[in-house]
């Protein structure tokens, strides 16, 4: 990443993009109305209830509230960050994205990835480097992968010898700067070798299918036998899966992801058509790698080796978990027979019988209780009640929600004591589906209008008295906001206004505001007018009281007495009409 990306170039982009070619490019759309149709992707439904406006040029779902840009359904759709939705918008539209200087927010990784990307074409291409790489195309050829799974993953060889891959990319000083930097190379004693030699390679790609590192396997007794790339500004290997992009290329929609140890786990799944396996790199499991698992899919499987190491790896993974338990996750755990791994079980057992243990793995419920269960002697009161010790502080990090509530009652009915249930959360109806939960404000109606009609602000641009803009009042700034930007850039659609406020506390309540079903009487224009009338009128009020709470009239200022009597004389003009504010 360059420089921030300029605003003006986002506005531009979203308000030439069609976001019905963007959408009907994932998703079917079918025309009905004025508006485009399709069953909904971001929840399973028959009848279609995700609608598409090109006027306004957003998506919204009357089922499950998705809702937002072009931008947006990228980002929710292919699971892509900010940037990177932009970038693919733009790559649709045949433009380049321009950085600004000066608010650079770290250094140019381009040509980084265009080192790794060097780098997979050399491991690729000595893949094919007969006789030299007949060891490594043995070994896969025994792990029973074919060239087209070692095609898919991008699998390559790094040959023996110590600057192979230098060679290749380049050995200018820049080349090398770059080299080390990506962690390809390695320099124990001031000199530059390749860091990786003899080993199969395997590229870890990002969203966006750039690889970012490699993992390594040694061909021979060579140790370490796994070599992974280090941390580069790359590569975070806390937060990145292998195997998720080939996941995401192979599915198009993803009902489960299982979690395996190693690359080779991956990639000979793959092999046996279990294309929905992904591995962290040389690392146990982070908060970051669940999150973004459960945005993926909500049903995550962790396979771990049978042995006491694997259950206490599965034990961490379990621990860093609970937080993120909410209602409709599900977190399973497949704990293998001793001495295997999903490689060797799948190549033994084949398809089916490896899938049938993956429906059969242990629900998180029944994982942890089996674990405390083992711990303790659960014949006897004090090992029950000792049971319970142990897990009150396990089941009290659980998120609110029924979820949690089972897990409760489940370890009453293990431990045979009684509780008092827990109390229900009261589940407050979702605000803005109906106009009654919260009281629509003239702000909040002003500001709907403004979101779901940009073109409206251009009838208040002849509005004469504009002094509400001032008035103390919730929302008010915000108001103030939409508009001046709208009489900057009359042009933006709905969508691209709500785009302004990504990242703002905002946010949320604006994209509420831009499907909030407004009580119309008259037509649009003749409705936001009348509620800037009420504020203007709000302004009046509140300024001729204070006025007015003034001591006496000698208090006033000269310019206050002026203004005191024109306003008494402008309200005398000024009807109160019904539906002021108090
Ligand atoms: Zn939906």
């Amino acid at each position: 990443m360059a420089g921030k990306i300029p605003r003006d170039f986002i506005d531009d982009l979203l308000t030439r993009v069609d976001i019905v070619d963007v959408v009907n490019r994932y998703v079917p759309l079918k025309k009905a109305g004025k508006e485009f149709q399709a069953c909904c992707p971001f929840h399973g439904e028959k009848t279609p209830s995700f609608t598409v406006s090109q006027q306004k040029q957003f998506y919204h779902c009357f089922g499950c509230g998705a809702h937002g840009s072009a931008i947006s359904f990228l980002m929710e759709y292919d699971h892509m960050g900010f940037v990177d939705a932009v970038e693919e918008l733009a790559h649709q539209m045949g433009v380049e994205v321009p950085r600004e200087e000066g608010f650079s927010t770290g250094p140019d990784l381009r040509p980084l990835y265009d080192v790794m990307q060097r780098s997979v074409d050399f491991y690729r291409q000595q893949l094919r480097n007969r006789p030299r790489a007949d060891l490594a195309i043995n070994y896969l050829k025994q792990r029973g992968l074919s060239g087209e799974i070692a095609a898919r993953f991008d699998i390559g060889f790094a040959p023996p010898g110590w600057d192979g891959l230098i060679k290749s990319v380049g050995a200018k000083e820049q080349d090398l700067k770059r080299l080390r930097i990506t962690g390809m190379t390695s320099d124990p004693d001031g000199k530059c070798y390749d860091r990786f030699r003899e080993r199969i390679m395997f590229p870890l790609r990002d969203q966006r299918g750039r690889t970012i590192a490699f993992g390594a396997r040694i061909i021979g007794d060579g140790k370490p036998k796994y070599l992974n790339s280090p941390e580069t500004p790359l590569f975070h290997k806390g937060k990145e899966l292998y195997g998720l992009y080939e996941v995401h290329k192979a599915l198009r929609k993803i009902v489960r992801l299982l979690v395996v140890e190693g690359y080779m786990d991956v990639v000979s799944l793959a092999q046996y058509g279990i294309d929905y396996a992904v591995a962290t790199l040389g690392t146990a499991t982070t908060p970051d790698h669940l999150d973004r698992l459960f945005k993926t899919c909500s049903e995550v499987t962790f396979s771990f080796d049978g042995d006491r190491a694997g259950r206490e790896a599965a034990w961490k993974a379990m621990n860093v978990a609970l937080p993120m338990m909410r209602d409709g996750r599900e977190l399973r755990f497949l704990l293998l027979p001793d001495g295997e791994d999903p490689d060797t079980l799948v190549r033994k057992e084949g398809k089916s019988q490896f899938e049938e243990r993956v429906a059969a793995a242990l629900p998180l419920s029944t994982f942890l209780f089996d674990q405390l269960a083992s711990q303790v002697d659960t014949s006897t009161i004090d090992g029950r009640a000792h049971m319970g010790q142990l897990a009150k502080p396990l089941l009290e990090r659980l998120p609110e929600g029924l979820f949690r509530e089972m897990m409760f009652q489940r370890l009453n009915e293990l431990v045979g004591l009684k509780r008092n249930p827990p109390k229900r959360v009261v589940r407050r109806v979702a605000s803005g589906s109906s106009g009654t939960t919260k009281r629509v404000t003239p702000v909040r109606k002003a500001i709907a209008l403004l979101m779901q009609y940009p073109e409206l602000a251009q009838s208040l641009a002849d509005v004469a008295h504009q002094e509400w803009r001032e008035l103390e009042m919730l929302g008010i700034p915000l108001l103030v906001e939409i508009i001046d930007l709208l009489n900057q850039r009359p042009d933006l659609s709905a969508a691209a206004l709500l785009e302004r406020w990504r990242g703002r506390d905002e946010f949320s309540s604006l994209q509420r505001l831009q499907y909030y079903d407004i009580e119309i009487d008259q037509g649009h224009d003749s409705e936001l007018l009348g509620v800037i009338g009420i504020l203007q009128r709000e302004w009046v009020r509140r300024h001729e009281t204070s006025l007015l709470s003034k001591l006496s009239p000698s208090d006033m200022t000269d310019e206050e007495k002026a203004s005191l009597i024109k306003q008494l004389s402008e309200r005398a003009a000024l009807q109160k009409k019904p539906g002021e504010l108090e």
